[in-house]
């Protein structure tokens, strides 16, 4: 086994695995959702399989692509379509190089925030340890082309958050690994759970943001969150 092979395995059994995280967490429903991270030193990433169910997936039926977005011939895995999804996540990873992991689902606090089109503000502690600020929303977006690639790639270019909600649609997280993403997306869905039911009680109180910027950088920097960390 070469140093790429191994890398690539090491990366069909972390995205497979994660799958069963958006699962554990109620953030997807029948073979919605998906996850995937790039295969480190190589431009290639490993993306769950269109329509399997999420006890039928395992390491050997992830599916590798290019950056372009296009299935690897003859790898395992290969005789299936990749998610529906895998244009928006070869263009984050063609475009933002320092990311790792790809996650997007249709978890329902998030997507009731996106059918509004507004963001979730930064009204808690742990959004603004985790987020940094108010989760963002991106721009209308249909699948097909690039254009949901764009609207996170624009979104959140610059920005501290590692979720977006695309309007009209639902999250995508980033992360520095598939892990790192996958927790971007279960954070997203208890601050978008949490800032609504506190809403239903009156008003929101806001954070002053010289306190989000010190919470923020606390958790990022100091508090244990080392890149290792969320791996
Ligand atoms: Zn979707």
């Amino acid at each position: 086994m070469t140093d790429l092979d191994e890398a690539i395995a090491a990366v069909r059994a972390d995205v497979a695995a994660l799958h069963a995280e958006l699962v554990r967490y109620g953030l997807v429903i029948w073979t919605g959702g998906n996850v995937s991270g790039r295969v480190p030193g190589a431009d290639l990433f490993v993306i769950k399989p269109s329509g399997v169910s999420y006890d039928d997936l395992a390491p050997e039926n992830m599916i590798l692509c290019d950056l372009d977005g296009n299935v690897v011939p003859g790898s395992p895995g290969s005789d299936r379509s990749p998610s529906s999804d895998t244009a928006a996540h070869a263009y984050v990873y063609r475009n933002m190089p320092d990311v790792g992991g790809v996650v997007h689902t249709h978890s329902p606090y998030a997507v009731a925030w996106a059918a509004r089109g507004e963001e979730i503000p930064c009204v808690i502690t742990g959004m603004a340890d985790e987020f940094g600020g108010p989760i963002p929303v991106g721009p209308f977006a249909i699948i097909g082309d690039d254009s949901i690639g764009r609207g996170i790639v624009e979104t959140l270019r610059g920005h501290r958050s590692r979720a977006v909600l695309m309007q009209n649609h639902g999250p995508f997280t980033i992360g520095v690994s598939a892990k790192d993403a996958v927790k971007a997306a279960v954070m997203c869905e208890d601050a978008a759970r949490t800032v609504h039911f506190a809403r239903q009680g009156g008003e929101l109180i806001p954070i002053p943001q010289d306190k989000i910027d010190a919470l923020y950088n606390r958790y990022q920097n100091v508090y244990g969150q080392s890149s290792d960390d969320r791996r």
